[in-house]
């Protein structure tokens, strides 16, 4: 594997006495196509030491609902199926009050001669890796499976999306990355399953239902109707996506429509919690649009920055892996430097603070509070529809996304409060929330990797500026609504 997708987090040496090698599955919720997996088993082979993934579940991480658990649980059961089908010695465990997690890492921790985790950069990941390292006596390593490539050849973020995508696509020019295996088969894994058992307060609850009804949490977030979480789930929208909508997805990714009608794919919620990864999709993607096997020489190649040519053959598959490479990586490698600092408005451009700096006192036509802005209380129908969206479905159309964070800016009495209210809602609802793509998401719409524009306006001065009105103009948005009133049903109360 390319030695620049693997960081060190601690000085320890191997240790040699150590029973096995550790992957702590902490991000990329998978076995196949997972680099961290994928080392974790070459160091295995290497020292002929047994294999342990440890997939663990707090109870008390932020936001935690029914809604994330039960996405989150359901990856977890179909790991258990994968890792049975592979052979694989796989330790879930389960937190709840008379089961603790406090002290269980660091316990299986002292058998083992190295761990491997993932290098996600942000929400509580960092922090938990950074605490294990320094408690451990062998050494522990983060590898990063975020994307196709490995975030330590850029030497610093980018401040716009033109900008990666020349950065990227002449690393594309240089070679292929490095991809890893994409299916594993019970042979390339044997030999590194032996006898060790885990603690027996480790397994997954024997009915998922009855679990989550007697769990306390933090909010009151219902599981969204008809979402399932898990890598077969992942994988039957990834095939849906490429058979019904690859095709539209340049002219109709930004018509806001429901989960069914719209051409994106779905795909963020099962991206985020690692279900699926996103070199499986690249390729997929190039022989759904190149109609045959992947192989780099069927690589279409136009010039560094030339978003409608790059990848392949077809422009619609471009302008995806387009979104799903340059505007995805713009989010993690914004993180990847400096991955705690990120989260609030200092780490705006300097155009735009000066910007809020002339406007900050201009008078806001609308206030509303967080609960109002929760219950979607708000006097624009459009806005409201995509909140219920949200609340409803634990996603929100792109476009509609945007447009509810330029409105929550115009309508908060300040850009700080805006920004807070815009993070608790988008990670307390959405599926893929608590991720970089979350928080340069919200900064997107404050004005990060963005350019100046005109006229200046009230509250947003040269930020841009976004309406109902005009989304009325530009897109068809009667079946949208319709779609929304019927999630809504007759119900006066939005909180489930
Ligand atoms: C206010 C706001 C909040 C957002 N919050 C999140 C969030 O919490 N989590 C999240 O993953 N994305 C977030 N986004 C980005 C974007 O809205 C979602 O990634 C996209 O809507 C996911 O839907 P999809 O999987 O159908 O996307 P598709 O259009 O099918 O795209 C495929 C993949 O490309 C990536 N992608 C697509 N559009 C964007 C984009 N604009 N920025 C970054 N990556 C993109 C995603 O990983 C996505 O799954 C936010 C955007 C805004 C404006």
């Amino acid at each position: 594997m390319n030695q620049d997708r693997i960081r060190s987090c601690n000085q320890n040496s191997f240790s040699h006495d150590g029973k096995y090698i550790l992957y702590w599955m902490q991000a990329y919720r998978r076995f196949d196509s997972n680099h961290a997996f994928a080392y974790a088993t070459s160091l295995a082979k290497k020292y002929s030491k047994e294999l342990i993934v440890y997939e663990g579940l707090r109870s008390d991480y932020p936001w935690n609902s029914k809604r994330i658990h039960k996405f989150i649980l359901e990856g977890m059961y179909d790991n258990q199926t994968r890792a049975d089908e592979l052979g694989i010695n796989y330790w879930p465990f389960v937190e709840t009050k008379t089961n603790p997690a406090k002290g269980i890492l660091k316990a299986i921790s002292k058998d083992a001669a190295a761990i491997v985790t993932d290098d996600f950069p942000c929400f509580i990941i960092p922090e938990q890796t950074t605490k294990l390292a320094s408690k451990v006596n062998c050494p522990l390593y983060a590898v990063d499976s975020n994307s196709l490539l490995p975030f330590s050849r850029f030497e610093k973020e980018a401040s716009a999306a033109r900008i990666l995508r020349i950065w990227i696509h002449k690393e594309f020019l240089k070679g292929i990355p490095d991809f890893t295996k994409q299916k594993w088969e019970k042979k390339d894994l044997e030999g590194l399953h032996q006898n060790t058992k885990p603690p027996k307060n480790f397994g997954l609850p024997k009915d998922l239902d009855t679990f989550l009804n007697t769990f306390a949490f933090k909010e009151k977030v219902l599981p969204a109707k008809g979402v399932k979480g898990g890598r077969n789930d992942a994988l039957k929208i990834l095939k849906t996506f490429l058979s019904k909508k690859l095709n539209n997805y340049e002219t109709g990714r930004s018509q806001p429509n429901s989960q069914e009608l719209t051409a994106t794919s779905g795909l963020s919620p099962y991206l985020h919690f690692g279900h699926i990864g996103i070199e499986e999709i690249f390729t997929s993607v190039l022989e759904a649009s190149n109609k045959g096997k992947w192989n780099p020489e069927r690589m279409s190649y136009g010039k560094p920055g030339d978003r409608e040519h790059f990848y392949s053959e077809s422009s619609s598959a471009n302008h995806f892996l387009d979104e799903l490479i340059t505007w995805r990586d713009i989010g993690f490698l914004f993180f990847w430097k400096d991955k705690p600092s990120r989260i609030h408005l200092g780490n705006l451009p300097d155009w735009v603070k000066n910007n809020f700096n002339k406007h900050k006192l201009d008078t806001r036509e609308y206030l509303y509070t967080l609960e109002q802005f929760e219950s979607a209380k708000t006097h624009d129908e459009l806005w409201n529809a995509a909140q219920t969206e949200l609340v409803k479905t634990g996603r929100m159309h792109n476009y509609m996304r945007m447009l509810w964070g330029k409105k929550v800016i115009e309508w908060s009495k300040s850009y700080e409060e805006a920004f807070l209210i815009l993070e608790h809602l988008n990670n307390k609802y959405a599926y893929d929330g608590r991720n970089p793509n979350s928080y340069t998401g919200i900064l997107w719409c404050f004005g990060l990797f963005d350019r100046p524009w005109f006229p200046e306006r009230n509250v947003f001065g040269n930020v841009r500026f976004m309406s109902s009105d005009s989304t009325k103009k530009k897109f068809k948005m009667n079946s949208y609504l319709q779609y929304i009133g019927e999630l809504s049903g007759n119900s006066d109360s939005l909180f489930p």
